[in-house]
């Protein structure tokens, strides 16, 4: 347990220390570590200090770290007691490494490494400087899902009027708020809350990592009210069989989003926690997160499941055709966000930032449309769109269709190669615990009475669990690689 004083004192403290280091303004500062109230302190010292913090995605290999230190000129690291032991296999793979601080308690068991509690023990608080505007806060790295993650670059600016946003727009951000930690620290969407929280009050308490009974248990001892979670994350607790063993009524609000949801588990979700408001955030790395939220009355009204909600305070958003010119509501198109939370730009990358910054507009990448009343609806990246006979196929729509089947408890929806089709709706199914698996045709006939016939799926492949990336998304690629590796076409 920690007051803020005690932490504002620890962050004061260790912004000095990295000053000792001699970090200059907008050097990176990289964070190796699972989730723990150090690297609440760190997020937060970092740029205390005018540094830039860089936390790595954990779920790397040493090479990809490698890679992401170099690329980003990191040469300050901080470790806890996990990724200690990598530190030598970073080192002969990247020399610019100058400082390793270790986070755990007692003596660092590497030799060059300095202990991060002794560092705050003995170094005086960084009195309070200039520093904010358009500098260059972190780095992020983005999630992966369509290729190598980019580095995004959020400035102080940036991540603070996110912040007061989502103040104005989120019911979930108040004095009263205990939330619990537990998506992982190195995603931005996890500072976002954090800053939003902190700057009115509140507790939080934080878990290492996604652990289902040790999350329900969290939640009971300390009566947590919020929890942001990955929609992967709400199937895995709602499918626990020791849910009914704790008291979980304290949660008032579960935020979820980054990935499509599907209604079926969202209504199953919504009935395992009745007290709770559910409430979804759309956005992206590059928008400090957030564009859109289904407020927790929009669930309770249940019209409007599928949508991702409406504009948030902070954030314009318009859906765009590929000239940039807006289309009317009802018609899919790009999504485009403006406001003052949009990434100066990714990290060494000017052609990715040239082609998702122009026209004064961020554009994501998504691809979705607007109802008459202001409700988004995401439809699918740009880049996964099925063209199946050439029909665009979303695959949040048919995945919503799937997963309506009794057996079904979870699904994903790829395109693969077609020598007919060009390429096939190919669904990947996990079935329900003790249900009877379905056949192709099964599955098919379902579909048909609820998607159009072209959606419906071509092929179904049965898996016992779907692959889950760095950030806890399904990971699609890893799914749909394997049929494209042998074909002469290209994704
Ligand atoms: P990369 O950019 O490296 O491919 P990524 O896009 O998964 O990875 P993030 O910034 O973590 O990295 O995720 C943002 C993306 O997640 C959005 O562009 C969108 O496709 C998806 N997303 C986020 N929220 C939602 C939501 N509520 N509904 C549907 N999709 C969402
Ligand atoms: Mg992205």
């Amino acid at each position: 347990m920690r007051t803020f004083s005690d932490q504002a004192d620890r962050v004061a403290r260790f912004a000095g220390a990295l000053r000792e280091f001699g970090v200059v303004d907008g050097e990176r500062v990289g964070i190796l570590s699972h989730n723990s109230d150090k690297y609440l302190e760190a997020l937060l010292s970092v740029p205390w200090a005018n540094g830039v913090v860089n936390p790595v995605n954990y779920r790397w290999s040493p090479a990809e770290i490698i890679y992401s230190l170099k690329e980003s000129e990191t040469e300050i690291l901080l470790v806890d007691d996990t990724f200690a032991p990598v530190v030598s296999e970073l080192r002969q793979g990247y020399e610019g490494l100058r400082v390793v601080v270790y986070m755990g308690d007692g003596p660092p068991p590497l030799e060059d490494a300095v202990g991060y509690e002794d560092l705050i023990a003995k170094t005086a608080p960084l009195a309070d400087s200039v520093r904010g505007g358009d500098a260059l806060a972190g780095l992020f790295y983005t999630g992966g899902t369509t290729g190598f993650p980019k580095g995004v670059m959020l400035s102080h600016a940036n991540i603070l009027i996110s912040a007061f946003g989502s103040q104005a727009s989120c019911p979930f951000v108040v004095p009263s708020g205990r939330t619990l930690h537990v998506a992982p620290m190195f995603h931005l969407a996890d500072l976002a809350m954090w800053v939003a929280q902190l700057m009115l009050g509140g507790a939080h308490v934080v878990l290492p990592n996604f652990d289902p009974p040790a999350v329900m248990a969290a939640i009971d001892e300390h009566r947590v009210t919020n929890v942001v979670l990955v929609p992967s994350m709400v199937q895995m607790l709602v499918d626990h069989p020791e849910l009914a063993r704790f008291d979980l009524s304290s949660v008032r609000y579960i935020v979820y989003g980054a990935e499509p949801i599907t209604e079926v588990l969202l209504r199953r979700a919504m009935s395992a926690f009745p007290q709770a408001d559910f409430v979804q955030c759309y956005g992206m790395t590059e928008l400090a997160p957030m564009a859109t939220m289904l407020s927790g009355e929009d669930h309770r009204q249940g019209t409007r499941l599928r949508s991702a909600g409406r504009v948030v305070a902070h954030a314009e958003v318009r859906v765009v055709d590929q000239e940039g010119n807006e289309v009317p509501p009802g018609t899919i198109g790009e999504i485009v966000v403006r406001g003052g939370h949009v990434m100066l730009g990714y990290w060494h990358k000017p052609e990715a930032t040239a082609s998702a910054l122009w026209d004064g507009w961020m554009h994501t990448g998504d691809g979705g449309y607007m109802d008459d009343d202001g409700y988004l609806f995401v439809a699918d990246r740009i880049k996964d769109v099925i063209i199946s006979g050439g029909e665009n196929v979303y695959a949040a729509e048919v995945e919503n269709a799937v997963a309506k089947h009794p057996a079904v408890a979870a699904c994903a929806v790829v395109g693969v190669p077609d020598d007919r089709w060009g390429e096939r709706v190919h669904a990947i199914v996990v079935v329900k615990p003790g249900a009877q698996k379905p056949t192709e045709e099964q599955i098919r006939e379902h579909c048909k009475g609820l998607i159009a016939g072209y959606k419906s799926p071509r092929s179904v492949e049965f898996v016992d669990v779907l692959p889950i990336s760095g950030t806890g998304k399904i990971d699609k690629r890893q799914l749909s690689e394997p049929y494209w590796a042998d074909s002469p076409r290209n994704r």
